[in-house]
C-alpha cells in the first residue's frame, strides 16, 4: 500500500466555493421562479478587449504555417512576454530584468508551487483573513503556520510583531478578501522585518491594477531592500480578465541567494528555474501572444476600460452600504467590499439569510479566517444592471 500524504487530513473538509455552490444550487432547485444575483466568487464577467483577441487569433494562426509553427517554448516564457513584462513594471518606476520574469498558467499555481522550495520546518506568517491557496498548500506540505490578525483595528492591514520570528511571510495587497492595500511606508515595514529575520516575503499583487490611489504601491519591488528579501506573483487575471485564458508570472530576483546547511550557496531564481524547467512545460504560445497585448498601449487601454466598469460596480456597492450604515472596507484600491455582518451576524447565517430574502450570493469572510467570522464580501465583478439590482434588494431588506 502507498503511504499517502496524510497532511491532506490536516485540511478543512470543504472547499469554500464548493459550499457556497451547493447551497446555491439547493435554492435554485426549489425556487426555480426566483432570479439569483452572483457577487461571490472573484471571477471576471467582461469580454477580453479586442486588441487581446486580435493577438490570441494572430497566435492561432501562427499554428496554421510551417514557417511559424510553435512546439514547445522555453519554459519561463517567450522573450517577447518577458521583455514585456519589463517595461510594464518599469513604467511603474520599478526595476526587474527579463531573467527574473517567470511566465506561468496563473498565480495559484505559482504562489502554491513556490512551497517546493522550501523545506518543512519554516516558520510560516499568513494573516487571517487569508486567500486560502497560502493556508491550505502549507497544510499540504505539513509546515507550520502562525497567524497574524487582520480586524478592523489595524484595518485589516497587520504590521510584523518584531518580536515574533517567522521565515516565510505572504501578504497580499492589494488584498483579497479585504480590499485592504498597503501603503509604502507600511510595506517598507514588511521589508524591514523580512530583512532582520532573514526571511522571505511572497508577496501576491494580483490586484495591482486596481490601485487607484497613485501614492500606494503597486509592486513590493517599489520599496528599497525588497530584491533581497521577496518573491512577487502577479496575474492577468483580474488585470485584463485572463481568469479562463490563463496567464500570470512570478518575478523571483537574482539578489535573493541564501547559504544552504553544508556552506552552498543557493540562488531562490535558480531554484525556481530548475523547478519550473523540470515539472512546467511553459503556457501556450497562443496565450502569451494574447498576454503580450495586454501590455501594449492599446491593449492595456482597453483592460483599464473593464477595470473602471467594476470600480464604478464597487462604488455602487459600496454607497449602498453606506447608506445602510454597515462598516465597509475596501472597493477603492480593490474590486472587493467586506463588511460587518449585519445585526452581529455570523457570516454564513448572514449568506443564507441574503440567499433567501434577496436572491443575492456573496461570499462569507468565515471562509477566510476566523477573523472573518462576523464579515462577508462582494465583489465588483457581475454586470452594472445586476449589481444596482443587488444592492436595490438588500436596501429593501432591512
Ligand atoms: C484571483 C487571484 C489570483 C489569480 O490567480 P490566477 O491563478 O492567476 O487566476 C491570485 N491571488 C489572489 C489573492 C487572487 O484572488
Amino acid at each position: 500500500m502507498p503511504k499517502l500524504n496524510e497532511n491532506y487530513l490536516n485540511l478543512k473538509e470543504s472547499y469554500l466555493f464548493s459550499e457556497i455552490t451547493h447551497r446555491v444550487n439547493s435554492y435554485t432547485k426549489s425556487n426555480p421562479d426566483k432570479k439569483v444575483i452572483r457577487l461571490g466568487i472573484g471571477d471576471v464577467t467582461l469580454a477580453l478587449g479586442p486588441k487581446i483577441i486580435s493577438q490570441l487569433h494572430e497566435g492561432v494562426d501562427a499554428l496554421a504555417g510551417a514557417e511559424s509553427f510553435k512546439g514547445y517554448g522555453p519554459e519561463q516564457g517567450y522573450e517577447f512576454l518577458r521583455e514585456a513584462i519589463v517595461d510594464y513594471y518599469c513604467q511603474n518606476g520599478v526595476t526587474i530584468a527579463a531573467d527574473e520574469v517567470f511566465v506561468s498558467d496563473g498565480a495559484k499555481s505559482d504562489t502554491g508551487n513556490i512551497t517546493d522550495l522550501f523545506a518543512q520546518d519554516n516558520i510560516i506568517l499568513i494573516p487571517d483573513p487569508v486567500y486560502p491557496v497560502y493556508v491550505d498548500t502549507n497544510i499540504m506540505n505539513g509546515r507550520n503556520i502562525i497567524y497574524i490578525n487582520a480586524t478592523a483595528e489595524n484595518n485589516f492591514l497587520p504590521m510584523p510583531d518584531h518580536s515574533v520570528h517567522a521565515d516565510i511571510i505572504y501578504i497580499c495587497s492589494p488584498n483579497n478578501p479585504t480590499g485592504a492595500a498597503y501603503n509604502k511606508d507600511q510595506l517598507a515595514e514588511w521589508v524591514k522585518y523580512a530583512l532582520e529575520n532573514d526571511a522571505i516575503i511572497l508577496y501576491d499583487s494580483a490586484y495591482e491594477c486596481f490601485i487607484t490611489d497613485e501614492t500606494l504601491p503597486r509592486s513590493i519591488f517599489a520599496i528599497e531592500g525588497a530584491q533581497n528579501c521577496a518573491i512577487e506573483f502577479c496575474s492577468l487575471s483580474k488585470t485584463a480578465g485572463f481568469t479562463g485564458t490563463r496567464c500570470g508570472y512570478t518575478i523571483v530576483p537574482k539578489a535573493l541567494n541564501f547559504t544552504a546547511s553544508n556552506g552552498a550557496k543557493m540562488s531562490l531564481n535558480a531554484m525556481w528555474n530548475r523547478r519550473q524547467t523540470t515539472k512546467f512545460n511553459g503556457v501556450s504560445y497562443i496565450v502569451q501572444k494574447g498576454a503580450a497585448a495586454v501590455f501594449s498601449a492599446e491593449g492595456m487601454a482597453q483592460c483599464k476600460a473593464n477595470i473602471k466598469y467594476y470600480q464604478e460596480n464597487a462604488r455602487i456597492i459600496a454607497k449602498g452600504l453606506a447608506q445602510k450604515n454597515i462598516r465597509y472596507f475596501g472597493g477603492i484600491n480593490s474590486p472587493y467590499i467586506w463588511f460587518e455582518c449585519p445585526n452581529n451576524m455570523d457570516s454564513w447565517d448572514f449568506f443564507d439569510y441574503l440567499l433567501n430574502n434577496a436572491q443575492v450570493v456573496g461570499t462569507p469572510g468565515a471562509g477566510f479566517g476566523k477573523n472573518g467570522l462576523k464579515y462577508f464580501r462582494l465583489t465588483s465583478f457581475g454586470n452594472r444592471e445586476n449589481t444596482i439590482e443587488a444592492m436595490e434588494r438588500i436596501d429593501k431588506l432591512f
